[in-house]
């Protein structure tokens, strides 16, 4: 990939809307552009397939408002959501975009049921950490990769044209940094050069660029990458050279539970159904229910980098309805023992301090007095079998990005728009703040699904407007 973007003389071929990546944010954006009325909209797609960090996610969608939550009396609104996300960032996140996701996020989940049959359901058995209510909407497997293969038959249903095998390799550009055509490289090394009047960026964040990761999150430099490795930081890479002001670069999303060695995400239900995490010495080491994605470095500050969630078969029948889940449990990652002293045993843990930590949880239930400051209130006592997963901690995306307005356009470190760029998903700048806790469960796909619709629309209508001034 060449950052240097250049005008090139002549393309092959012109398309009004171009589209980088067919992940959520990319395809989202495909079909908003479609609607609004783009004359032809092009996805360029560096897999075989669309997958992105969309396909490996768990697929859920936090969303406020919706007909989904008020058919289980769940009252909620955008108000309520837009505090939730301000609270956990630290209210470090872009307002008007905090206001704007949080506003959109139920018509958007409600667009995609009504208009493209996506089979949502809320999740209504655990709280996820930092929603005041619950507001995770899920297709029946949980899993990312129906949505994106939803997606992406919605798109070919609308005639929108994918093309995979594509990696954009560079952008052209003019002396006003209007990008004026894309590079693109099949696998075989051929090169093709189109046009285009408005760009979207849906390629992701710097996960898979160690050294992006190293230069701006340098505590996860060692961890494990479990995103999608072909999202390369491209777009704040081509989004710099263009001028584009970069947010939050330090902000990203872990997780403290991914199966270890199998690689396989262990639903944080385990965690906050009432179940805790224990070090190799059998030890309780935080506040487990503070999220998630903080957690991944506190696991990695472990001994030997790993710890082990412990939860029970109640717990686990809850977790069952997420794919990764039930293959977790098909390849033997989650080990079950009739008792404490068997848990320990299988587990290879000290016997005595596994004993002694189950204690104090159990009398942390009742009294409500934990050393850690976590509230076990309303959970229940776990009971035999008990279920274990080892686990280890994880970079699961990055949440810094390209600065944008309410209308998905990029903006320069002036705070001026470029002319015609504009950023969706883990391209832009999320609403998560600088640091991991930042995150609030479902930033991902809400930016990638809100900011994606938004940025197919305007963009189309950016193609319009210029066409009727002509
Ligand atoms: C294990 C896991 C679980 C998660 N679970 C959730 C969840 O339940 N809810 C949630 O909200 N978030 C979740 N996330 C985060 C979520 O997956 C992402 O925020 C979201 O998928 C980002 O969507 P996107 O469209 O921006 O990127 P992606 O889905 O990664 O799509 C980007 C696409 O761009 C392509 N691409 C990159 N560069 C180029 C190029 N130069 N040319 C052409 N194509 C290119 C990539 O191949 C990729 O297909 C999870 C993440 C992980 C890793």
């Amino acid at each position: 990939m060449s950052v240097k973007p250049t005008l090139a003389e002549g393309f092959a071929a012109s398309v009004p809307v171009v589209i980088v990546g067919a992940g959520a944010a990319g395809l989202c954006a495909a079909l908003a552009a479609h609607e609004a009325g783009a004359a032809e909209v092009v996805v360029f797609e560096r897999d075989p397939l669309p997958r992105g960090s969309t396909a490996l996610s768990a697929g859920l969608i936090p969303a406020a408002g919706t007909r989904f939550q008020r058919a289980l009396g769940i009252s909620d609104g955008a108000e309520r959501f837009a505090a939730d996300i301000r609270q956990k960032a630290h209210d470090e996140g872009n307002a008007a975009i905090t206001d704007l996701v949080a506003r959109q996020a139920g018509a958007t989940v409600e667009w995609l049921a009504d208009r493209y049959g996506f089979p949502f359901s809320l999740v209504h058995d655990f709280d996820y950490p930092g929603h005041s209510v619950r507001r995770m909407h899920g297709l029946p497997s949980r899993s990312g990769a129906e949505l994106v293969d939803l997606l992406q038959r919605a798109a070919e249903q609308a005639e929108i044209t994918i093309v995979c095998d594509a990696t954009v390799s560079r952008l052209f550009s003019d002396s006003e940094n209007a990008v004026r055509g894309v590079e693109v490289t099949r696998p075989d090394g051929s090169r093709d050069h189109i046009g285009c009047e408005a760009l979207v960026l849906a390629c992701n964040g710097y996960g898979g660029a160690p050294d992006l990761v190293a230069k701006y999150i340098p505590e996860m430099r060692s961890a494990h990458y479990f995103g999608h490795p072909g999202n390369r930081g491209d777009a704040v890479l081509w989004g710099q050279a263009l001028g584009a002001k970069l947010l939050n670069m330090s902000g990203y999303q872990g997780h403290g539970s991914v199966a270890h060695p199998h690689s396989i995400l262990i639903t944080w239900a385990v965690i906050m159904e009432g179940g805790f995490q224990v070090n190799v010495l059998g030890r309780r080491f935080s506040d487990e229910s503070r999220g998630y994605s903080e957690q991944a470095a506190v696991v990695l500050a472990q001994p030997e980098r790993i710890a082990f969630d412990i939860f029970d078969e109640r717990i686990a029948a809850i977790a069952r309805q997420f794919e990764d889940f039930r293959q977790a449990e098909a390849v033997g990652a989650v080990i079950a023992a009739a008792s404490v002293a068997e848990l320990a045993e299988r587990l290879k843990l000290p016997q005595g301090t596994l004993a002694e930590t189950f204690r104090q949880v159990e009398s942390a239930k009742e009294t409500g007095a934990d050393s850690f400051g976590r509230s076990f209130a309303r959970q229940a006592r776990l009971s035999p079998p008990y279920k274990a997963v080892r686990v280890t901690g994880a970079l699961f995306h990055t949440q810094g990005g390209l600065a944008v307005n309410v209308d998905a356009r990029v903006l320069n470190e002036r705070g001026a728009l470029l002319p015609n760029l504009f950023a969706a998903g883990g391209a832009a700048a999320s609403v998560s703040g600088s640091v991991a806790s930042g995150y609030l469960s479902g930033n991902g796909l809400l930016t990638a699904t809100v900011l994606g619709r938004i940025s197919g629309a305007s963009a189309a209508a950016l193609v319009k407007s210029r066409q009727i001034k002509r």
